[in-house]
């Protein structure tokens, strides 16, 4: 990913300079300005950059000033900052999942069977004998003729879902993306689905091929506190994943005739089916409020000065943790002292260059460690306006080894930059 964005950046660079003045060369990006920033973020006086810490106040300062050294106007009205209001949800469920229905009452093992999450900042939230309702992948998708939550009301229902979407290992490259998975496959879109139905709570079971990590993976990944944004965007009470194991026990205590649940939602003539089971658990919450900040620059263009390209990083890494080797500061000079540092000296670079036909914004975002958080309040909420934004390239973990012949894509075929990519690529 890190050489393609370097390449791409490149790429712009020549374009932005072809379509200004094909005579005058724009200035390099300096490897000594990269250098010199490095090593100010990545020192032990920024004590890993993590958000609502000392270090992390002095990461925001440090881009802010620098910005203003370089002759950057500030990004959002009169100030360099975008703030960037969280939320820290330290839930703790109860060890049990009950469920009962269909003349049966067991329970499901918190971490062993089940793990489940709440992005809601109520003192407790619960499901309290919520019907189970199998919706297939839970994915409503209207250009591939596609609802997995139609024909039921669910308020109060909990949707028990499958991992990915209909496309993987189906050999078929017309449905969704063939193995190549869909946003319709991520655990995020499930979330925010069963959400946007109005489900009282998800559950995602787990499957190591298609999610592409074991169970192991999500017992560590889903437990303990987790910052999000305040946003008024519909949440589910409870969110979580169940195991394949439990699936099956879930499938076999049912009504449901078809038992081979992998099979049973491949088609768009799927229709949702209860299980017949009621669920119950409980999480207790401690929630604590805090803001961080997102740092954003401007330089105006000429001709097109209400088109923008923005460059962006994120400044913040993982602060303060386990001691390795008696050193206990994860300084994260490659993730991502490395992609700040870029912005400043790509801004430098535009700065000694002639002046640019379209606006440049160098937009430093916070938390990205702790789930894109800083990248997503921008996204909702945009000093720049998306429909005059013509490109952003993003870069995480600068591309260190130095000059590259062979580059892959990741994500490719979502967005149109593939096309400046393979331009380059034909053109080196
Ligand atoms: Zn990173």
């Amino acid at each position: 990913m890190k050489n393609i964005l370097k390449i791409l950046l490149i790429t712009l660079l020549i374009i932005s300079c072809k379509t200004e003045k094909s005579n005058t060369a724009i200035a390099e990006v300096s490897q000594e300005t990269l250098g010199k920033h490095i090593e100010v973020l990545a020192s032990d006086d920024f004590q890993g950059r993590m958000p609502f810490t000392e270090g992390g106040a002095k990461t925001t300062i440090y881009l802010e000033q620098e910005f203003k050294k370089l002759g950057l106007q500030p990004g959002n009205g009169d100030s360099y900052f975008q703030d960037v209001p969280m939320v820290e949800i330290d839930g703790t469920p109860s060890k049990k999942m009950k469920i009962s229905g269909n003349n049966q009452k067991f329970d499901l093992d918190l971490l062993e069977d089940f793990v489940v999450t709440t992005s809601k900042t109520d003192a407790e939230v619960s499901l309290e004998n919520s019907e189970l309702v199998f919706a297939g992948f839970g994915i409503v998708a209207p250009e591939y003729n596609w609802d997995d939550y139609a024909g039921i009301d669910w308020k109060g229902k909990t949707a028990v879902v499958l991992v990915n979407d209909p496309g993987f290992q189906s050999g078929d490259k017309t449905l969704f993306k063939g193995d190549e998975m869909t946003y319709y496959g991520r655990w995020t879109y499930k979330f925010e689905e069963a959400a946007r139905q109005g489900a009282a709570g998800i559950l995602i079971i787990h499957d190591t091929k298609p999610a592409s990590y074991g169970w192991n993976v999500v017992q560590s990944g889903w437990s303990g506190a987790h910052l999000t944004l305040e946003s008024d965007t519909p949440k589910t009470d409870v969110a979580g994943w169940i195991s394949n194991e439990t699936a099956t026990k879930l499938f076999e205590s049912s009504g449901i005739k078809n038992k081979n649940f992998n099979e049973l939602a491949k088609n768009n003539d799927f229709k949702a089916i209860s299980f017949g089971l009621n669920a119950s658990v409980k999480i207790i919450n401690k929630i604590k409020r805090d803001q961080s900040k997102n740092v954003v620059a401007l330089l105006p263009g000429t001709t097109q000065k209400d088109e923008y390209i923005i460059y962006s990083a994120h400044w913040d890494h993982l602060g303060v943790g386990r001691s390795i080797n008696n050193d206990s500061i994860y300084n994260g000079a490659v993730d991502n002292a490395s992609g700040t540092a870029a912005l400043l000296a790509i801004a430098e670079a535009f700065k000694n260059s002639p002046q640019q036909k379209r606006s440049i914004v160098l937009l430093a975002v916070t938390a990205e460690e702790q789930g894109l958080l800083g990248s997503a309040y921008y996204s909702e909420h945009p000093i720049y306006e998306p429909k005059k934004t013509v490109a952003n390239i993003n870069m995480d973990a600068f591309n260190s080894p130095g000059p590259m012949k062979d580059l892959t894509i990741t994500g490719f075929g979502h967005s149109e930059m593939d096309e400046y990519g393979k331009v380059k690529t034909v053109a080196r």
